[in-house]
């Protein structure tokens, strides 16, 4: 058996590299992405073939051995060629990041060491680090020391957590689900109704209250609805802000709605997906009072503080609350302290093992310090006031907000030619251009673009690439739109 046993040993080298292996690895993945980012600002923000095979990473066949420098080259181009390049500062659609190298650093050395981030007494400095990060997210948004937090993979889970807690937080039950109200407006990202979805909680009924027309929350119709709601015998139970909608980036007016919410006694969720930490800037802190008000908030760190994808945070103001949804027991898990003092990650979100995520956070504020976030979530705002400002100057151009932060939505006129087949077309030639990226909406029923600004390798060449490849794609979407009326 011993003999047996030392055969397996043998054979289970064979996923340990040797250090010259390891170091061999290092260096060519090291020239992959020194190419890579020593190229990013030629390199297209968006290639176009979506529908190309890709045999060496579509095989299902692993019996062969490969070579990492054939792996990078099927890497570059079946992965880091097509479609959206979102490490590029071209990327203006969706809401952009970049991802920061350290952050990528991080993620190595997490994983590497492979610490335990859930629970307390495995990794006690992942836990303590996790915390860390999560306290000055907290002291960001003017939370005191009570509050609870977790990080996520991204925004969609920490709504989940958010939205789970506040249904817990009044001990809501399915028999009461079609009782309980939900007040949002129609921008709300799409994320709030899949997670009322995923906690089975369809029944429950929406408000999308009208807004103004800075596609802002009304206040005095919200509160309409409320008593409205209440007359009828409804049980108002939460408040979504949006503090940055996806479509303009609009802030609903967090100040009121704080006091709406404790009026009628609410939850007040603020979702700051992507808006959150423009509170880092002087501006920001403006615009996001009130935020501090919230029973829960979500940010973000893989959008505002460009951090590569996978990186969410929410914020619970009350974190008895977070663990009474969190909670649970497990014989196995008689070794970890449930102490209210020492909760560890576990405790206060969905997961038991997890991603070492602070460490990809973390590294990249303690090598560069908080100030250059702040400089360059400024210049976001202001290459967006620019672009905004050079648009509106366009005697064709339709701009549907000014930006408030980094988003901004516009479409192009024409005398003849019908609109939304007109915009749809430019949008075909941005994409088809490839130097920029930029996705569209609809608001107002009209097909829109909406340039979002928040990589922070976007820069001032970059929206003057945008003006310029969006001015020649309006003669392409032209020509091909008389033509196509010639030939009908
Ligand atoms: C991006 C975004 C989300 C979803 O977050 P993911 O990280 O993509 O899951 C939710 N709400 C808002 C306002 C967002 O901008």
């Amino acid at each position: 058996m011993k003999t047996e046993l030392l055969e397996f040993e043998n054979k289970h080298k064979l996923l340990e590299p040797t250090s010259t292996e390891r170091v061999a690895t290092l260096e060519a993945i090291s020239e992959y992405t020194e190419n890579f980012l020593g190229n990013i600002d030629t390199l297209p923000a968006f290639v176009n073939n979506v529908s190309e095979k890709a045999p060496f990473i579509q095989s299902i066949n692993f019996e062969e051995q490969n070579t990492v420098n054939e792996v990078l080259k099927n890497i570059r181009l079946y992965i880091d060629t097509p479609g959206i390049n979102p490490a590029s500062g071209g990327h203006l659609g969706y809401i952009p990041g970049g991802g920061l190298f350290y952050g990528a650093v991080g993620d190595y050395l997490a994983c590497i060491t492979n610490r335990y981030a859930g629970v307390r007494f495995a990794s006690p400095g992942a836990v303590l680090l996790e915390e860390t990060v999560l306290n000055w997210m907290a002291n960001l948004f003017g939370y005191s020391k009570n509050y609870g937090g977790t990080l996520t993979s991204g925004g969609s889970i920490a709504n989940l957590t958010a939205i789970a807690t506040a249904r817990d937080a009044i001990n809501l039950k399915a028999k009461d689900y079609h009782k309980a109200v939900i007040y949002t407006t129609q921008y709300a990202h799409h994320c709030l109704q899949k997670s009322i979805r995923i906690l089975g909680m369809d029944d429950v009924q929406w408000r999308e209250i009208e807004c103004n027309n800075l596609y802002q929350m009304n206040v005095e119709e919200l509160e309409k609805a409320i008593n409205k709601d209440l007359n009828n015998g409804f049980l108002p139970w939460l408040l979504v802000a949006s503090a940055g909608t996806t479509d303009v980036g609009a802030i609903d007016p967090l100040q009121q709605l704080s006091e709406i919410s404790k009026k009628y006694n609410l939850w007040f969720h603020v979702d700051a997906a992507y808006g959150g930490f423009f509170i880092l800037t002087y501006k920001g802190k403006q615009l996001l009072k009130g935020i501090e008000q919230a029973d829960s908030i979500v940010a973000d760190p893989h959008k505002g503080l460009f951090i590569p994808y996978g990186l969410g945070a929410v914020l619970i103001k009350n974190k008895k609350l977070l663990h009474k949804t969190h909670q649970y027991l497990a014989n196995y898990m008689q070794d970890a302290s449930t102490e209210e003092v020492d909760l560890s990650p576990a405790d206060l979100s969905p997961e038991l093992s997890r991603h070492f995520r602070a460490l990809r956070l973390w590294l990249p504020l303690k090598i560069h310090g908080e100030k250059p976030f702040e400089n360059y979530l400024n210049e976001k705002m202001q290459l967006a006031a620019y672009c905004y400002q050079q648009l509106s100057n366009l005697p064709d151009v339709e701009v549907f907000n000014k930006p408030e932060l980094s988003v901004f939505a516009f479409r192009f006129l024409h005398k003849e030619l019908p609109l939304d087949k007109y915009n749809e077309k430019i949008q075909k030639a941005v994409m088809n251009d490839g130097r920029v990226f930029i996705s569209s909406t609809r608001l107002n029923n009209c097909y829109v673009f909406r340039i979002a600004i928040l990589s922070f390798r976007t820069h001032l060449s970059t929206i003057e690439t945008a003006l310029t490849v969006l001015d020649k794609s309006k003669k392409i979407a032209e020509d091909e739109l008389y033509q196509e009326l010639r030939n009908n």
